[in-house]
């Protein structure tokens, strides 16, 4: 679910100014040479929207009332819309001061059918905060946010799951979220200008004309296919991944390969939400119920699982566990950083190197296949690559 407030700080300015409801209104910088920062539905009709120089917008719609800004009102206001929202699921990821994505998996068998649940969220809004929003539901974040566009302003629209490429195809390139006017203008040379041409385009042609990432990034959300995740990214700071083991396991081989593992599961839990870290933390607990942990912060941040292993086994050695049994190891990736801005790592495209190579077909393995599908493989062909030639273990 894709939650996003109407004219958000203009919607704002008129709970205390209801007398200008269905008037132009204008929220912008009252001296000076600002810009609009927000518009009621009735001035942009006039053409009037924001970044437009507030001189600019009064030309256009001279019967406007012009708002000076207040930010801690939207401020407040966003806290209490998001609050209400974090009561729906936790799983929840706050995208700007007014709108968030709900992943309601776990949220459906409480509250009933995403219907159901959007039409409630969009009523408590109006009536605890006298403003509105729109919903838009879909299998995938980018339909959602797509849905929720179309049911502007003060709407739902639910994209069924087995609709969605239907519902895709006609729109415009554009509507896809990180394809910018310069790439639509690319694409439009080759005669894609919907999102069912780019869906039917040979995939060849269009990594060729916009590159490898965005190209793969792109072409997948045309058909319909994004696993991106909602990230819950004030409720979780950190990612990771830990598992106890059945039998407690000695010093040695067999437990830098569960440490491999769990940087591997941890670092694909992170290209899939999209983020670098800055900070790899190794937890160990012993037959003896002692937890160790060590942290290191990074040179630079990273999804790779090659780079984060090396240094979850660094921490490892530094521990000086040897002689002793482990009974749980835990990988964790704090200090992380949106991968914004590129639809794909930008590594891809600095240094195409073997590492992002073998994560990238690692993933797509496992979003078609599973989670499961390809961690033996994974950690069989690189016990072998990271064996030296005497056959000794360089892990
Ligand atoms: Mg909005």
């Amino acid at each position: 679910m894709h939650v996003d407030m109407d004219a958000f700080y203009a919607s704002v300015e008129l709970v205390s100014r209801p007398r200008l409801r269905g008037r132009p209104v204008i929220v912008a910088p009252t001296h000076g040479r600002g810009v609009v920062v927000a518009a009621t539905y009735e001035a942009r009709a006039f053409g009037v929207h924001a970044a437009m120089p507030t001189a600019q917008a009064r030309r256009l719609c001279p019967s406007a009332v012009v708002i000076e800004p207040h930010r801690e009102a939207y401020a407040r206001v966003s806290a209490g819309v998001m609050a209400m929202l974090a009561d729906v699921t936790p799983v929840i990821e706050q995208v700007s001061i007014d709108e968030a994505f709900l992943d309601l998996t776990g949220a459906l068998a409480r509250l009933g059918p995403a219907r159901q649940i959007g039409e409630a969220i969009r009523q408590s809004v109006r009536e605890r905060f006298s403003i509105t929003c729109s919903v838009g539901l879909g299998r995938s974040k980018s339909v959602a946010k797509i849905a929720s566009e179309q049911a502007k302003p003060n709407g739902l629209v639910e994209v069924p799951d087995q609709d969605t490429v239907a519902f895709l195809r006609p729109l415009a390139v554009s509507a896809l979220s990180g394809l910018g006017p310069k790439t639509a203008a690319t694409l439009a040379e080759l005669g894609v200008v919907s999102i069912g041409d780019l869906a039917d385009s040979p995939d060849a042609a269009i990594i060729r004309a916009i590159g490898q990432a965005a190209g793969e990034h792109l072409l997948a959300l045309a058909r319909g296919q994004d696993e991106a995740p909602v990230v819950p990214d004030r409720a979780e700071k950190s990612i990771g991944a830990e598992e106890t083991f059945a039998a407690d396991l000695p010093w040695g081989e067999d437990l830098r390969r569960e440490i491999l593992r769990m940087a591997d599961k941890a670092a694909h839990r992170l290209r899939r939400a999209e983020m670098l870290c800055w900070t790899v933390s190794l937890k160990l607990r012993t037959a003896d119920f002692k937890t160790f942990t060590r942290t290191r912060r990074l040179a630079g941040p990273t999804d790779q699982t090659k780079a984060i292993n090396a240094v979850a086994q660094e921490l490892a050695g530094e521990l000086q566990l040897a002689g002793r049994r482990a009974r749980l190891v835990g990988v964790r990736l704090e200090g992380l950083v949106k991968r914004s801005g590129q639809p794909l790592q930008p590594t891809f495209d600095q240094a195409p190197g073997e590492d992002a190579g073998v994560d990238r077909v690692a993933d797509q393995v496992r979003r078609r296949f599973g989670d499961g599908s390809l961690t033996a493989g994974t950690l069989i062909s690189w016990r072998t690559r990271l064996r030296g030639p005497a056959g000794e273990s360089m892990l």
